[in-house]
């Protein structure tokens, strides 16, 4: 039986699309081959790439407006500190929300001034930090639109005089976003995407060159850019898998129609944890991510029984990660809302039988 799968990351992807892909790699489209042993530059991959390429930037209602979309390796965690070798001449904001957020900040101060806006740490970093300044003499200002640790999302981006780079690993596709705000938007493609092993970058391509430095090829955007995303050879598989969800999210009616459904599951899942006294939101209400929900057991409950009733669902991955504890719960677009209601019957169980 397949599982309700809330894993946080490599998470869940839509069924059909891993069907279509597990077929492909036995033998893709029939041509007698499969997509891991055909050349990267031949015309049935390359097709591929420009396909993903093009339906990440229609997703994201970028094109035709001078922006590029790239399919790069090393994770998001390689953009933490591409953006900053690219981007970063002398002095660069920060917004410090999370796990992730610290590590890039970490990786930007090997490259010059860090200014952090504000952070969220004091509490935890239960909650957005609001109503900072973002000064008007930084090369860019970084943000991270969700962070999958803690649960917390940004709403609302602030208005800024700077390149704007933002971190949209574990919400991008997710819902919708005036996205041509932002100068740098980068990805891990294992939350909402695909599967681990490719990392979307999209550029708007004015933003570089501005640096003085020496780039060393593989890190730079422009090297890559010039390359059309085939600088060396690219993760195949990743790009392909990554392509048919958007093939799949498109079907399905784009960012506008997984919105709601996203804000559906979100809201039946937040009220249960609301309205049900055994359990606690750990986020700020307002800030609370529509992607990873984290929460945990109230005072005395028993957390044995409830770790088996939801195991016994069928639940997969709710286990909060190790710096929050409790339970996270990550409703990725591919998470059907009939997964959300099995986990909400289960806390409703837990309650009664307490
Ligand atoms: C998962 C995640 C990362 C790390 O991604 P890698 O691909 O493992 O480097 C970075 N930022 C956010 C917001 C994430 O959720």
């Amino acid at each position: 039986m397949k599982k309700h799968n809330f894993s946080a990351g490599p998470c869940i992807l839509p069924q059909e699309v891993m069907k279509k892909a597990s077929e492909s790699v036995v033998d893709l489209d029939n041509i007698g081959l499969s997509l891991i042993e055909i050349s990267h530059r031949s015309k049935e991959f390359v097709s591929i790439m420009e396909t993903a390429q093009e339906l990440a930037l229609e997703h994201l209602g970028l094109q035709d407006k001078g922006y590029k979309a790239l399919f790069l390796q090393g994770g998001a965690s390689m953009e933490f500190l591409m953006v900053a070798y690219n981007l970063l001449q002398s002095k660069a904001a920060y917004l410090n929300t999370g796990t992730w957020s610290s590590k890039a900040i970490k990786e930007a101060k090997l490259f010059g001034e860090l200014v952090e806006v504000a952070s969220s740490k004091d509490a935890n970093f239960n909650y957005i930090p609001k109503g900072y300044e973002v000064p008007n003499d930084v090369d860019y200002f970084h943000c991270t639109s969700n962070n999958t640790i803690f649960g917390t999302q940004m709403m609302e981006f602030p208005e800024v005089n700077v390149p704007l780079v933002c971190d949209m690993s574990s919400d991008i596709f997710s819902r919708q976003l005036d996205f041509s705000k932002f100068d740098i938007i980068y990805a891990g493609a294992q939350k909402n995407m695909g599967p681990a092993g490719t990392t979307l970058v999209v550029i708007k391509e004015d933003v570089l060159g501005k640096v003085d430095r020496t780039i060393p090829s593989m890190l730079d955007y422009k090297v890559h850019i010039g390359k059309d995303s085939m600088f060396n050879t690219p993760s195949v598989f990743a790009v392909y898998v990554s392509m048919l969800t958007l093939q799949w999210l498109k079907d399905l009616g784009g960012v506008a129609a997984i919105e709601k459904i996203n804000n559906s599951k979100a809201a039946l899942l937040y009220d249960e944890i609301d309205r049900n006294p055994l359990f606690v939101g750990f986020a700020t209400k307002e800030d609370r991510s529509r992607m990873n929900a984290t929460f945990n057991l109230t005072e005395g409950a028993n957390v044995e029984l409830f770790d088996s009733l939801w195991k016994e669902a069928g639940i997969n991955g709710l286990n909060g990660h190790r710096s929050v504890g409790g339970y996270r719960a990550s409703m990725y677009n591919a998470l059907p809302l009939e997964s959300v209601q099995v986990l909400v019957d289960v806390m409703k169980e837990f309650e009664k039988i307490s």
